[in-house]
């Protein structure tokens, strides 16, 4: 690659981030990760009416959670290309639309939206395609139709305008995506967008375009919605003088419903119980409250790892991939063009691995703080290494950090009921005896461990006649109250000889008592 790698994730702050924009942010950051370039953050933020508050620091929050951390931008320091926030970059735009309206590539617009809207409503009713451009801008209020005068007049006059961009009426505009290949439009099916308004402010075009070129931008990799407004960016590089610097586009393939029919949306999220949202989020307008990937359990390398297979694959079967690895073996040519299934059961799997290979002492950390929430300081009848023994004995079983005490609670407390199933198949007029040997045992005995719960056992189990296997669900139904769980030997160790005993003992009259 001839130049410097220098790709931007640009959200506006709309609201949440979906994690559709999570996964554009990962791609540009292994992007430029792979090729030893920098990911800037940018925040464009010029449609004011769109603003909503606390949306750019969600971003910034995600971001960080994921470790999609950029080298210069909004929120993580600046580079030489200080401010990173549209706004802030207001009067920088100007001279640049001006060069525009100099060479005849833009117009002002003065059209009120009540004479917009009658335009729409008289093409629409003659079946037109209602656009403002080469062919309606004839009969519109511009300063193609108005004289110099007139255009002057109201300018002197402050009065409302737009400028916009003068489009040839039937050219073809050809240009590369990265993931596409060759892409054509033509302008006849495009409308002169506005580019600028009266009150200092650029629009998204614009300012897209003026902040790549400025912010020497080599790619651009984005979401496959922006694609049909490419052209328009290609023909302003070009009117602009800066074909030579364009940027090569990428643009990404959706995220789709599970079922495959549309756009993934947070109503799939709710409807089928999976977050599209990293983190949290309380809608400042409406005040709809959204679960994020992170309180509901999912690690943030998980999150990392299954969103970059939504779309992307490496041509092996290895899956799981740390953020490194898949900057090592991310390209764009693997990325596909047609759009992603969103597969929750993937998504769980995902998780299922990063909590296995996650540390014993962090999972009994939230393991501690879900008992301690539950108990109150009740919980501290195991110390900090039996916690953590627990820990590495149910992390194994769980999908999500939030299931940990869901898994663990027996550890705690005695079962309040026995599995019915267990107990029908597998209860007969031996298991009372069985039982209660079991425990004098264990109550006798001097050196308790799983070891010894588990020669106690065999040997009761020979002595009645009985083949070890068969009886052990019906033992851990006794001490658990559940029909599965991690190794029992080990679980009877964990709760100790005392409680060990007393929980046969009192799962024998209750037991009884149901049958
Ligand atoms: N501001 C646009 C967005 O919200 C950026 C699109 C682009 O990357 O050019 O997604």
């Amino acid at each position: 690659m001839d130049r410097r790698v220098r790709v931007r994730f640009a959200p506006s702050p709309t609201g949440a981030l979906h994690i559709g924009g999570v996964r554009t942010a990962l791609y540009n950051y292994l992007f430029a990760k792979k090729h030893g370039g920098d990911f800037i953050l940018r925040i464009e933020d010029t449609d004011q009416t769109r603003f909503v508050p606390g949306a750019e620091a969600y971003i910034i929050e995600a971001l960080k959670w994921l470790s999609i951390s950029p080298v210069e931008g909004v929120g993580f320091g600046d580079g030489p290309h200080a401010p990173y926030r549209q706004s802030e970059r207001k009067p920088l735009y100007k001279n640049y639309v001006m060069q525009l309206l100099d060479a005849g590539h833009a117009y002002y617009a003065f059209d009120t939206p009540e004479e917009l809207e009658s335009m729409r409503e008289r093409l629409k009713a003659s079946n037109v395609d209602a656009k403002y451009d080469a062919i309606t801008r004839g009969s519109m209020k511009n300063s193609l139709t108005l004289s110099e005068d007139e255009v002057n007049k109201r300018l002197q006059n402050e009065d409302p305008y737009v400028i916009r961009i003068k489009l040839p009426r039937k050219e073809e505009v050809k240009f590369h995506d990265e993931i596409r290949g060759w892409v054509s439009f033509n302008t006849s099916q495009m409308d002169d967008k506005v580019l600028y308004k009266s009150d200092g402010m650029p629009t998204y075009h614009m300012a897209n375009v003026v902040d790549d070129y400025l912010m020497q931008i080599s790619h651009v990799i984005r979401g496959e919605e922006w694609l049909p407004s490419a052209p328009l960016h290609v023909l302003l590089y070009r009117y602009l003088g800066w074909e030579e610097q364009m940027p090569k586009f990428a643009h990404l393939p959706l995220l789709l419903k599970p079922e495959g029919n549309g756009k993934l949306s947070k109503r799939d999220g709710d409807r089928l119980g999976f977050p599209v949202f990293p983190l949290y989020w309380q809608d400042p307008h409406t005040g709809d409250v959204s679960s994020g990937y992170r309180e509901s359990g999912y690690l943030p390398e998980a999150v990392v790892n299954l969103l970059a297979f939504l779309g992307w694959n490496p041509g092996t079967q290895q899956e799981i991939f740390s953020l490194e690895e898949l900057a090592e073996a991310f390209s764009l040519e693997r990325v596909s063009k047609s759009g992603a299934k969103f597969d929750l059961n993937k998504a769980k799997w995902f998780n299922q691995q990063y909590i296995r290979k996650t540390n014993d002492s962090i999972i009994a950390d939230e393991l501690a703080k879900q008992a301690k929430a539950k108990l109150g300081d009740a919980y501290t009848k195991y110390n900090a290494a039996q916690i953590q023994e627990i820990a590495k004995l149910v992390k194994e079983k769980i999908t999500f950090t939030a299931d940990l005490w869901n898994y663990a609670n027996y550890f705690f407390e005695a079962p309040a009921s026995y599995d019915e199933q267990v107990i029908q198949k597998k209860w007969n007029e031996k298991s009372k005896i069985v039982l209660e040997q079991i425990a004098e045992q264990v109550s006798n005995t001097n050196l308790f461990s799983a070891t010894e719960l588990e020669q106690i056992y065999n040997q009761v189990l020979a002595q009645n006649g009985l083949t070890t296997k068969d009886f052990l669900q019906l033992f851990r139904v006794c001490l658990t109250g559940l029909a599965g769980g991690p190794p029992l030997f080990e679980i009877g160790q964990l709760l100790g000889k005392e409680e060990t005993t007393q929980r046969i003992l009192n799962a024998i009259p209750r037991i009884l008592k149901n049958i």
